[in-house]
């Protein structure tokens, strides 16, 4: 596990006077902010979440009320989940102390000095701020600190007469003094700069090495990008989630990630027990987070944007919500499936982006994607006809179109094709519902047929047979007008007739495009 929480602790040596009030400096001091009492208490586990839940998600605030809001079912046992918990708690408490300090030295003047590139806990990350993140592109994380210069590693500068090593008591203790000034702003070294004040070298290492431990801390919090392992694929928010599912014995224990992708994360868990009767958890599941950096949905707003069921809650939402939009999409998606007898992964539990379902798969082995699994001849076309009929029902009964569908998407377990990865899936209805269904059948179409499944439709029968529409044209280009003109045609429809009225009456039933 990533070690942030107790590797990283700030040690006690030298800082400045309000650091030591921090439950690691002097853990007798009256005024401590951050006792366990605090963190583990109940109005902390409710705050954690509830500051993120909001009145537009009733749904799922209905689904998620689970057995872990209360403080009192908090496994003490887990050292590392403590120290992480407060760790989080030290570092939001260090930054209200910067945002003092940064006050203080700025006054009413014009002209103000920020501390924001020293701040432990990030708007990202932070739950203050949520509101006002806009979109990022986290691939150029602003608030990475800039590499410290370092001194040459023969150690010493000069020549001749004129060497200087590093043991050179005056001289490298001024330049010590000097180079303080690279400290974060929150190391108060007060006049010595301006001083002939000297730092041995102990000192001044013991100082640098502080400061730059703190530096890395704070860089590697916010690492978010591909080589990430799968803990640190989650941030600190997402990791208590998960870990009150397992308090809470909904989950017996997290195994592992089984997928890093762009938008989401997948972990294997082994189910636990349910506080209902008449639910039951699988033995095994999978667990898929979305992913909270956003310039990976920013790509795909698209599915979600123009789809009706979530249109008049996308512009009012922030990029987190929508996050937490796409997990709440794949769950009634799923669902939906689920009850036309789709096989695929079974919803267990929503909890805001974090989406629990059945695995398929045994053992903590996912079932292979139709993609790396040589399947026999007969298999193949076993294969080729289920989802063909699949895709039918998915069309006629869930009134869906998959929207991703591949061969990556499709998954080989017990003899048969499994569908997962809805999340961007839509209705047919959606303004490029039947665009996204094209590319579908193309992707199916050609998967099949150079697998030497002969009675493979080709893209347009295949689009045909799904949609129950009567396209006529031969050639792939006249097709795809005829299909963005029958878009066009609904869209108008949708806006003549209100979306209210279709909003309820389509719900479920099949699209209006036999007009
Ligand atoms: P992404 O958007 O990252 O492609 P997916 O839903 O396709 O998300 O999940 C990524 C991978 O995780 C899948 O290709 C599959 O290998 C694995 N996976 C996802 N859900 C399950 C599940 N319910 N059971 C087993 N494996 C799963
Ligand atoms: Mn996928």
């Amino acid at each position: 596990m990533d070690p942030v929480g107790v590797a990283a602790a700030p040690d006690a040596g030298p800082g400045p006077a309000w650091q030591s009030k921090c439950p690691w400096g002097a853990p007798n001091t009256t005024s401590i902010s951050c006792s366990l009492a605090d963190v583990m208490s109940e109005q902390l586990a409710k705050e954690l979440q509830l500051e993120e839940e909001n009145a537009a998600f009733p749904e799922v605030v209905a689904v998620a009320e689970g057995p872990f809001i209360t403080g009192e079912n908090i496994d003490t046992s887990s050292d590392l989940m403590l120290a992480q918990m407060l760790q989080m708690e030290f570092d939001r408490e260090y930054d209200a102390q910067l945002r003092r300090e940064e006050k203080k030295i700025n006054g009413d003047s014009k002209v103000s000095i920020s501390f924001e590139n020293y701040r432990k806990v990030h708007p990202y990350d932070s739950d203050s701020s949520e509101d006002e993140v806009d979109w990022q592109d986290t691939r150029h994380d602003p608030y990475r600190a800039d590499k410290p210069t370092t001194t040459p590693r023969k150690g010493f500068i000069g020549k001749g007469k004129d060497i200087t090593t590093k043991h050179d008591e005056v001289v490298c203790g001024r330049k010590n003094t000097a180079r303080m000034e690279n400290f974060a702003p929150e190391f108060q070294v007060g006049d010595g700069i301006g001083m002939d004040l000297k730092l041995s070298n102990q000192v001044f290492n013991a100082l640098k090495q502080h400061a730059y431990s703190e530096e890395r801390r704070s860089a590697r919090l916010h690492e978010k990008k591909e080589h990430s392992t799968a803990e640190k694929a989650v941030d600190p928010k997402t990791r208590l989630l998960l870990y009150k599912m397992v308090n809470a014995g909904m989950l017996e224990t997290i195994t592992g990630c089984i997928s890093t992708g762009k938008e989401s994360v997948v972990f294997h868990a082994y189910g636990g027990k349910s506080a209902t009767e008449d639910k039951v958890i699988p033995p095994e599941c999978a667990i898929k987070v979305f992913k909270t950096t956003l310039n990976e949905f920013k790509n795909r707003d698209k599915y979600i944007k123009d789809d009706y069921r979530f249109k008049d809650r996308f512009s009012k939402l922030n990029p987190r919500k929508i996050i937490r939009m796409w997990a709440e999409k794949e769950m009634h998606n799923l669902t939906r499936m689920q009850n036309a007898g789709i096989p695929c992964p079974q919803v267990v539990i929503l909890k805001k982006h974090v989406l629990v379902m059945s695995f398929i798969g045994q053992d903590q082995v996912p079932a292979p994607k139709l993609k790396d699994v040589t399947l026999s001849s007969e298999d193949m076309k076993k294969a080729y006809y289920q989802i063909l009929n699949m895709m039918q029902q998915l069309y006629k009964e869930c009134n869906l179109v998959h929207a991703d569908l591949s061969e990556y998407n499709m998954l080989w377990h017990d003899g048969k094709v499994w569908l997962i990865d809805v999340s961007q899936s839509v209705e047919p209805t959606h303004p490029h519902g039947l665009e996204f269904l094209f590319r579908d059948c193309r992707n199916v179409s050609q998967f099949f047929q150079k697998g030497g499944v002969a009675e493979a439709l080709n893209e347009r029968e295949l689009f045909n047979a799904v949609s129950g529409l009567n396209i006529t044209a031969d050639d792939e280009v006249d097709f795809q007008a005829e299909i963005e003109a029958l878009e066009k045609m609904n869209e108008d429809h949708v806006q003549n007739h209100g979306k209210k009225l279709s909003m309820s009456s389509s719900d479920g039933d099949p699209p209006i495009y036999d007009e």
